[in-house]
């Protein structure tokens, strides 16, 4: 996939703080669905997957999850058949991104939610292999060394050494490890996480994909989860739209709105040294924003 853009300037006329500059490294504008940090966690698996064609890709997701939905359109672009095991009963309407990833081919199973929490375990693979043999299963978010891998890309998109911090938001923490392994040193990579609990480095990396040295340089960034993974209080959305007027960068409601906000109130608190240089990755997701109601965000 060709990257025709480099970070831009981050416009922001009211930044607190003039001595420091913040960019923003637009990867939302990388594609439409294959929106953001997804494409680089899925193209590893997605060449793995190719030595074997005729097999279905198989991956996990909710309702309205960004790596169901790019999964189903990559691999429809690369000829694979594609298997969505959606979290929770099928609604009497399906959800926009199920209903796109649907569109794309994806043959979507609905897996009630205490079943769906054993995704992981040998039995419930086993199953899903003895259905679909040969399949290629990817884990839910593009999780684990594949898609660690494929993040380190997002750094080598062009020149990042000029940054002294590079800030992204925290689903599983596959981006976040990324941009740790491929950041340079002196560089401090910092993650915000969306999820609640989600704050410290043996919830982010219990498999030890990262060096200690490697986490005492990072930093991950609590209390902006605003509630817990995909709440999206008033305060948000207000921040959302204030950000999108300020800046014109649009954001989703459960990553990269709490990153920009994160991102707002650290500025504000003078939280980086003068002359910082901001890396601010938007890692996309907008079309989760379709699971509000019209009229709330003003894009
Ligand atoms: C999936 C996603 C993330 C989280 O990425 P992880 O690698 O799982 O931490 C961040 N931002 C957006 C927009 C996403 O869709």
């Amino acid at each position: 996939m060709n990257i025709p853009f480099l970070p831009e300037q981050l416009e922001w006329p009211g930044l607190p703080q003039k001595n420091i500059s913040a960019d923003i490294l637009r990867l939302d504008r990388l594609h439409p669905v294959i929106s953001g940090n997804k494409w680089f966690k899925l193209k590893g698996h997605l060449q793995q997957a190719l030595q074997s064609p005729g097999h279905p890709v198989i991956t996990f997701g909710g309702a309205w999850s960004n790596h169901l939905i790019a999964t189903a359109y990559a691999a429809r672009r690369q000829g694979l058949s594609a298997v969505g095991i959606v979290r929770g009963e099928r609604p009497p309407v399906l959800s926009a991104t199920l209903m796109g990833a649907a569109a794309c081919g994806m043959q979507l199973e609905f897996v009630p939610r205490r079943e769906y929490a054993k995704k992981e375990e040998p039995g419930f693979l086993r199953r899903l292999t003895d259905r679909f043999p040969g399949a290629y299963i990817i884990p839910e978010g593009g999780a684990g060394l594949i898609g660690i891998k494929g993040s380190e890309d997002i750094l080598r998109l062009t020149d990042t050494n000029k940054y002294t911090h590079i800030l992204c938001a925290v689903g599983t923490g596959t981006t976040l490890m990324g941009l740790i392994r491929a950041a340079g040193p002196g560089q401090v990579v910092i993650g915000i996480p969306v999820l609640k609990g989600f704050d410290e480095w043996t919830a982010v990396d219990p498999h030890g994909f990262l060096t200690m040295e490697q986490k005492t340089s990072a930093r991950l960034l609590p209390g902006y989860h605003f509630g817990g993974y995909a709440r999206h209080p008033p305060e948000l959305l207000d921040f959302m739209n204030r950000w999108y007027r300020e800046t014109g960068v649009p954001s989703d409601i459960v990553y990269t709105g709490k990153l920009f906000f994160s991102v707002w109130d650290s500025v504000r608190k003078h939280l980086f040294p003068a002359h910082s240089r901001l890396l601010v990755i938007h890692s996309g997701g907008l079309q989760g924003n379709l699971s509000l109601p019209p009229g709330i965000l003003d894009f």
